[in-house]
């Protein structure tokens, strides 16, 4: 690492990557400073044997393409491919499709027996939200005006959203129906590769570009000198920055590293009340080499729970498991098979076991997670050849998210993060916050928008 920097971007999730990338490609001098020993945040692998893991490339919507054939290349456009089998399977009923508007029109009119205007109405009204709109209507007065007491309409619209962030019918409707029409708009896509080629496609980039990236290197403190930020101290030593944008936790961010001494009063009111998302639970499974899966789909939304329920879908008695199911074809050219089952789980139901209860209720959580699983692959104990349990300890762990927040903070938080830098000179942030900036879409453009505000701020204080 040098003295000094133009900018320092503290943590390598897919916001800080995309900050690092555009200010790099801007001619500026930046270091990417990631405290874990790999890139890539919450939307990073790792290995075991001989399986490779990827933790959040569940899928993402078609918008990808776009966002990465301009802010990283055609090379990582080309590898977005749709994921086409996608599998609910509930109390309340079970069907297969390919998540988009026109096979989700066909279900609720054909399956679910609603008259064509109303879904059209749905789909329109979710058309025209913005995420600068009023916020006052919760999710669930936007379902009861379009599918008057249909829970298992709701069961079906909101489901996968709440699997993925935590999300409940008593926030704000446009958080919702942004996500969920973003995805809407064509699907759920993958990377072809797997997250390990992406990860180092992006760090070839970033240097091709110019950029500086420490691993092993923790943010400890943001150092700020008359309201202005002055540099960071990694690992005890002092660096130089005339802008830090941090891709950190928010709440990490303004509490712990820069300290909340250094903000208004009016601020620290509001901020104080941000919520944190819940966390998650997942269990790896690698199938033995040579052994083979049958096609179940490529995304299975299971659940036991009678009906929707936010609640239930977060507890520590699991009920509501999805499956990411990768196949060779992810990886061209291997014959690797793995399953990866997520659940969304609270940080406080994890934190207070002793080491040999913690150990315990991993193995009770992989052990649950088979018998469940073989619901769908009845022969999985026979072709599985390594699990693995991870939980919200975990997720904090590698990530430092406030209680392993998978999706940053709620809503609250978005208004906080984007005016960081009214606080702090020099000072922005980027990275999971108000569900929309959040998931591979939300962080990577969110980290364009904060490189834009960033090169703002030091071309006036050049
Ligand atoms: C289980 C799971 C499944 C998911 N599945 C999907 C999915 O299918 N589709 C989707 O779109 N989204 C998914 N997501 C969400 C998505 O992965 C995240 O929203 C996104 O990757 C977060 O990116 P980020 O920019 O907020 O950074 P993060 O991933 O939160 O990374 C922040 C980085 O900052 C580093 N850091 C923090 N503090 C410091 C410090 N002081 N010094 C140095 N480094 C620091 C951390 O180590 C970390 O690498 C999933 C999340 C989880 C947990």
């Amino acid at each position: 690492m040098q003295e000094n920097y133009d900018v320092v971007v503290v943590g390598s999730g897919l916001g800080g990557l995309t900050a690092a990338n555009i200010m790099a490609r801007n001619g500026y001098r930046v270091l990417l400073a990631e405290q874990h020993f790999q890139l890539g945040g919450l939307a990073t692998y790792f290995r075991r044997r001989h399986h490779i893991f990827d933790v959040a490339l569940h899928g993402f919507p078609v918008g990808m393409q776009k966002s990465f054939r301009k802010y990283w290349g055609k090379g990582f456009s080309d590898r977005i491919s749709q994921v086409k089998k996608i599998v609910f399977d509930n109390p309340q009923f079970q069907l297969t499709t390919t998540f988009d508007t026109e096979d989700f029109t066909r279900h609720l009119t054909e399956t679910f027996r609603v008259p064509r205007a109303q879904v059209d109405g749905f789909f329109a009204e979710l058309k025209s939200m913005n995420y600068y709109d009023d916020q006052s209507e919760p999710t669930r007065s936007l379902f009861q005006r379009h599918f008057p007491d249909r829970p298992d309409v709701w069961r079906l619209l909101m489901e996968p959203i709440t699997y993925a962030n935590g999300s409940t019918l008593d926030e704000p409707a446009i958080s919702y129906g942004i996500v969920f029409g973003n995805f809407m708009s064509k699907g759920v896509y993958t990377f072809i590769g797997g997250t390990d080629l992406m990860l180092d496609m992006m760090a070839a980039e970033l240097r091709a570009n110019g950029a500086e990236i420490a691993t092993r290197a923790l943010v400890e403190r943001i150092i700020v000198d008359g309201g202005r930020v002055r540099g960071v101290v990694i690992n005890g030593k002092e660096i130089g920055a005339k802008a830090v944008i941090s891709n950190g936790n928010l709440l990490n961010t303004v509490q712990d590293l820069v300290g909340e001494e250094h903000f208004a009063a009016e601020y620290l009111a509001g901020f104080r009340q941000v919520r944190v998302s819940n966390s998650s639970c997942q269990v790896y499974f690698g199938i033995r080499p040579g052994e083979r899966l049958a096609d179940i789909g490529d995304l299975l939304f299971t659940s036991t729970h009678p009906v929707f329920d936010s609640a239930a879908i977060c507890a520590r008695k699991v009920t509501s498991r999805t499956y990411s199911v990768y196949y060779p074809a992810i990886r061209p050219g291997t014959d690797q098979y793995t399953i990866v089952a997520s659940m969304n789980g609270w940080y406080d139901d994890w934190a207070g076991y002793s080491k040999e209860e913690y150990r315990a209720a991993k193995e009770a959580l992989i052990e649950d997670t088979f018998a469940a699983l073989e619901n769908y692959v009845p022969d999985i104990r026979a072709i599985c050849d390594y699990t693995e349990a991870a939980t919200p300890k975990t997720f904090q762990r590698y990530t430092l998210h406030r209680n392993g927040a998978s999706f940053g903070t709620k809503f609250d938080g978005l208004r906080y993060s984007m005016n960081l830098h009214e606080q702090i000179g020099g000072l922005f942030h980027t990275g999971s916050v108000g569900i929309i900036m959040s998931g591979w879409l939300g962080t990577v453009n969110y980290g364009v928008m904060a490189a834009n505000e960033a090169d703002k701020f030091l071309t006036a204080n050049r």
